[in-house]
C-alpha cells in the first residue's frame, strides 16, 4: 500500500550520539526516504522528522530534557540514531535512555535509524560488542542485508 497524501504523518524525533554532533544526518535521512533500517516500519505511512538533537555528550544530559520538547512538537516516536549502536564503544546507556524516555514521557523509543554500515559490523563482530546482554535484539532492526549494509559504508 502506498502512503496516501491525506494520511497524517507519523512524527519522529531523532537523537544522535554527541560524538557525531557534526553529522548532517545524511544516512538517517536517506534511510527514511528509502524506508530502510529502523524506518522500514513506516513503509505504509508518511513520516515527518519533527525534531533532531544530540544527547549532549556522555552521560547524555539532554536525554533528560529534549524529549519533552519533542513531545510538545508532536513527536510520537523517538529514534536513537544508529551511531549510538555502532560507535566505539556503543552507547553504554542506550537501554537506560530508552526506559527513561518511555517511562518519563510516554514516548515510544526505537533503537536505530539507518542500516548498520558493513565496515562497522565487521569491526564490532571482531570486538564482540554485540554478543552479550540485549545487544543482539538491539541491533536487529538495523542489521539489514549485506548489500544494504555495503551501500551505507
Ligand atoms: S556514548 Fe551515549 S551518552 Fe555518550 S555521547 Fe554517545 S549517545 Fe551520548
Amino acid at each position: 500500500m502506498e502512503p496516501s497524501e491525506n494520511q497524517e504523518s507519523h512524527k519522529v524525533g531523532i537523537i544522535i550520539c554527541h560524538r557525531y554532533h557534526r553529522c548532517g544526518g545524511g544516512k538517517c535521512f536517506r534511510a527514511l526516504r528509502n524506508r530502510e533500517g529502523a524506518f522500514e516500519r513506516y513503509q505504509n505511512q508518511p513520516v515527518e522528522v519533527a525534531a533532531y538533537a544530540t544527547c549532549d555528550g556522555c552521560p547524555g544530559g539532554n536525554i533528560e530534557y529534549v524529549p519533552e520538547e519533542m513531545a510538545k512538537n508532536g513527536v510520537q516516536t523517538v529514534h536513537f540514531a544508529t551511531g549510538m549502536i555502532v560507535g566505539y564503544p556503543p552507547c553504554p546507556y542506550i537501554e537506560y535512555f530508552q526506559s527513561y524516555i518511555e517511562n518519563r514521557f510516554g514516548l515510544e523509543v526505537v533503537m536505530g535509524t539507518h542500516p548498520i554500515p558493513e565496515k562497522y559490523r565487521i569491526n564490532h563482530e571482531k570486538l564482540g560488542s554485540w554478543n552479550h546482554g540485549n545487544w543482539p535484539e538491539i541491533i536487529e532492526p538495523v542489521m539489514a542485508d549485506e548489500q544494504t549494509r555495503l551501500a551505507y559504508n
